[in-house]
């Protein structure tokens, strides 16, 4: 396929389309993201297509279990392929209360509200417990979810160094507003090591904030059994903890909850934009995620699996040692980390690449993600095309890995 067709999307083709001067200044932003490596494009995957993933999120390899596909199946003979509306109107199901009731219980929560997306969720969250005379206090390391949501919520926003809890407490106890707000990732999702949750949450309640942690990464993988890191630390239950996660990612399926207490269900239920104004989860997603809860109950040690499998991809690849699935391999320049990773998919391993601006400039990196229902044989292939291909690209592996850090 070539650039022109793949650029052009289905649809009509390149030549056909009207061109207009007012979108000249595009060709110049494309220009520009060659020039720096930057330029993503759509690749389709196929599906079982025998290449060794370690790119995707199904952490768990729930995504094609038979039990999630025909729950998605059943759900979807039942209530029809939308949600038919918002969560509001006619976008709720039962089954949407099952998975909110079972989603609080899992996690250890008074209660749940489930989103159509993480992204959603947080948006929505943030923006419903902060607003106008707020302060939100961002950690540096969070997703850009949450970087939008700050922007969306006509707070002031005070943005840390991440994981800098002194400068969180600073600009807590320095503050004029009333309500506050401090947002982080669990997990941080570049890097996969853990966001300094407990010692937030003290500077949280010593100036009477509210902390938000999103567990897109945490859930389905810390924690007992993969109730999240914010279980582990046993935080889960405090009203001043609220939870974000997703569903897309251990969870193999798609959506997005808030997990907190009930008067923050209620208060977003009624003020969170993102949840009155956009069509509720699919049913489809919301059977999936059922499943999936089911499976996460009845096998608890696919959790601890991911994170022995992120252990032998890091002593592989000489990344620091894991604290979750995810394994990053900084290899420095974009154009660096993009020829690696498209070595990789040519020796049969898919693996993610990561460049700014979703990583610091400088820091372009393999972002390998580790499943637990990998093979041994699968693991084993994986970590010689690694190996072969780090070396291919002048990666230096310390023998010794940093599995104390
Ligand atoms: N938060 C984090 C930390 C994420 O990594 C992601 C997914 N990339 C999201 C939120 C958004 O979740 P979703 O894909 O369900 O919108």
């Amino acid at each position: 396929m070539t650039e022109q067709t793949l650029s052009a999307g289905p649809g009509a083709s390149a030549e056909a389309v009207d061109r207009s001067p007012a979108l000249d200044w595009l060709d110049d932003a494309a220009a520009d993201r060659r020039a720096r490596h930057m330029r993503r494009v759509l690749t389709p995957r196929a599906p079982r297509d025998g290449v060794i993933d370690l790119a995707s999120n199904d952490y768990l390899g729930l995504g094609l279990h038979p039990e999630m596909v025909d729950a998605a199946v059943a759900a979807t003979r039942r209530w029809g392929a939308g949600a038919t509306g918002s969560r509001l109107v006619t976008g709720t199901t039962d089954e949407h209360l099952a998975l909110e009731a079972e989603l609080a219980e899992f996690c250890r929560q008074p209660a749940a509200l489930v989103f159509s997306s993480g992204y959603t969720a947080n948006l929505g969250a943030v923006v419903a417990l902060s607003g106008k005379g707020s302060l939100i206090v961002s950690d540096g390391g969070s997703h850009a979810s949450l970087v939008d949501a700050c922007r969306l919520s006509r707070a002031r926003v005070v943005v840390v160094e991440r994981g800098d809890v002194a400068a969180v407490a600073r600009a807590l106890a320095g503050r004029s507003e009333e309500r506050a707000l401090v947002v982080t990732d669990s997990v941080y999702s570049a890097d996969g090591d853990l966001a300094p949750l407990l010692a937030l949450h003290g500077a949280c309640r010593a100036h009477r904030a509210v902390l938000l942690a999103d567990e897109a990464h945490g859930l389905g993988v810390r924690g007992d059994g993969g109730r999240g890191l914010v279980e582990e630390l046993r935080l889960a239950g405090r009203e001043d903890v609220v939870v974000t996660a997703t569903l897309s990612k251990a969870l193999g399926s798609q959506g997005g909850v808030v997990l907190g207490s009930q008067r923050v269900r209620e208060h977003l239920v009624n003020s969170a934009r993102t949840f009155i104004f956009d069509t509720g989860l699919a049913p489809a997603a919301v059977g999936a995620a059922r499943a999936a809860l089911g499976v996460l109950r009845r096998e608890p040690d696919l959790a601890s699996r991911v994170v022995e499998v992120a252990e032998h991809l890091a002593a592989v690849t000489g990344a620091d040692h894991p604290q979750s699935a995810v394994v990053s391999v900084v290899l420095g320049d974009a154009e660096r980390a993009v020829s690696a990773a498209g070595r990789c998919a040519e020796l049969g391993l898919r693996v993610g690449c990561f460049r700014p601006p979703s990583v610091p400039e400088g820091t372009a990196r393999l972002r390998l993600t580790a499943r637990a229902d990998i093979s041994e044989a699968d693991l084993a292939r994986a970590s010689e095309v690694l190996a072969q291909v780090l070396a291919e690209h002048g990666h230096v592996v310390d023998p010794a890995p940093s599995a104390t850090t």
